[in-house]
């Protein structure tokens, strides 16, 4: 089993079975390393070590054999030649940024990327010279227009949050590289199960673990995956400095989510999509955003670039705020959180919540409006779901 050459097994499987080294105890189930260091054979075998001329475990910073298991099998999964792991999704960004960027360098993002990584980029990276420019995430003309020469990547999330827009990464892929910069996506919402942009022609995926790979609301932590070089030049000497590390237990939890990731996500996905259907057919409702619907305007790129839809639908109340607050406050079930990725459907605002911080002009501009409300559809049974909404309806 040690010597699986993993790459002919399908996802699902590597999903449950690669990266785990069996030690000499005959474990079934991978065990948790919980040393923060490694004893070596002597001084030369110490040195040796330490330099990377011998291979094996040095301090858990940055090597450690349950983290590396979950390393080993997102890697697999994302078709990636390596992964490393970070304490949360933004240790995750921040540590390509760190390993990619220097003072003077420029950067172009997706206006709909998670809240904190434009922070991220505008306040910290921006802090020490780095210029960071926003696009409009579905307008491959904004983008290359956007791109200078001292541009050093395109980052992006797709599908977006909270309106679900789909961008081509393909095409994406091939203006960077036409413009010398790299692609950076954050698989976040869709996971190597529906998308795979290194496939794609992506040079960088992260992750944040914490949502769909843990599936079950309990462990912070991200994930960066990337060819060899990549992560042996720019991330893995940051990682090893920075000590953003992911503790062996969070890695632990993560790797059992995994193993049940593809069969969650397609369950995700299929209440999604009725919900959305359903969605569309209720009255007080202006819009559906899902991009399994055919008034998507991304759908026909949704479905040659995902293996499905996807686990988060958002809809606009006709009647505002007002409506939007009504009818989550009548929930009875659902959980009112701005987390996303777990088997409990969780419903949000995200006017008030995590697009509450951006100034009411910029919302706009956003499409995101006050009436607005984001569901991450859990696995509870779809009907009891669909009543819990009907309640504010
Ligand atoms: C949550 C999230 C992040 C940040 O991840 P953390 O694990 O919370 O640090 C990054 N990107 C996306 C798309 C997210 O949803």
């Amino acid at each position: 089993m040690q010597d699986t050459n993993w790459n002919d097994y399908a996802l699902e499987t590597q999903a449950i079975r690669a990266g785990h080294k069996r030690t000499h105890e005959d474990e079934h189930s991978l065990p948790i390393f919980a040393t923060s260091s490694y004893v070596f054979a002597s001084a030369e075998e110490a040195a040796l070590r330490f330099t990377g001329q011998k291979p094996g475990n040095i301090y858990s910073r940055f090597t450690n054999p349950t983290v590396n298991a979950f390393q080993e099998r997102l890697a697999l999964m994302e078709k990636g030649e390596r992964c490393l792991a970070f304490a949360s999704g933004m240790a995750a960004i921040m540590a390509v940024g760190m390993g990619l960027l220097k003072a003077g360098d420029h950067v172009v993002c997706s206006r709909g990327v998670f809240g904190n990584t434009v922070l991220m980029f505008q306040n910290y990276f921006g802090k020490f010279g780095v210029e960071t420019d926003f696009v409009d995430l579905i307008d491959c003309s904004a983008w290359e227009a956007a791109i200078k020469p001292n541009t050093r990547f395109l980052f992006l999330e797709t599908p977006s949050n909270p309106l679900i827009e789909i961008a081509d990464i393909s095409e994406l892929a091939d203006i960077a590289h036409k413009h010398d910069c790299l692609l950076i996506v954050d698989n976040c919402f869709c996971t190597p199960v529906l998308q795979k942009p290194l496939e794609l022609g992506a040079d960088i995926v992260v992750h944040s673990a914490t949502k769909y790979i843990d599936g079950q609301g309990r462990c912070v932590g991200g994930a960066v995956v990337a060819s060899n070089d990549i992560i042996e030049k720019s991330i893995y000497p940051y990682l090893r400095t920075g000590g953003a590390t992911m503790s062996p237990f969070n890695a632990w939890v993560f790797l059992s989510g995994l193993e049940t990731l593809s069969i969650r996500m397609k369950a995700h996905c299929d209440s999604a999509f009725e919900l959305a259907k359903w969605l569309e057919q209720q009255a007080g409702i202006a819009k559906v955003h899902y991009p399994g619907l055919q008034s998507h305007a991304q759908h026909e790129l949704a479905l040659r670039q995902q293996s499905h839809f996807g686990g988060i639908v958002s809809f606009e109340l006709s009647g505002g705020k007002e409506h939007a607050w009504k009818l989550i406050n009548a929930t009875e079930m659902l959980s009112i959180t701005a987390n996303l990725g777990d088997v409990k459907t969780t419903i949000t605002h995200p006017a008030t919540t995590t697009h509450g911080r951006l100034s009411p002009e910029v919302r706009a501009a956003a499409g995101i409006q006050d009436g607005l409300v984001r569901i991450s559809v859990g696995l509870e049974d779809i009907e009891d779901i669909k009543k819990d909404i009907l309640r504010g309806l």
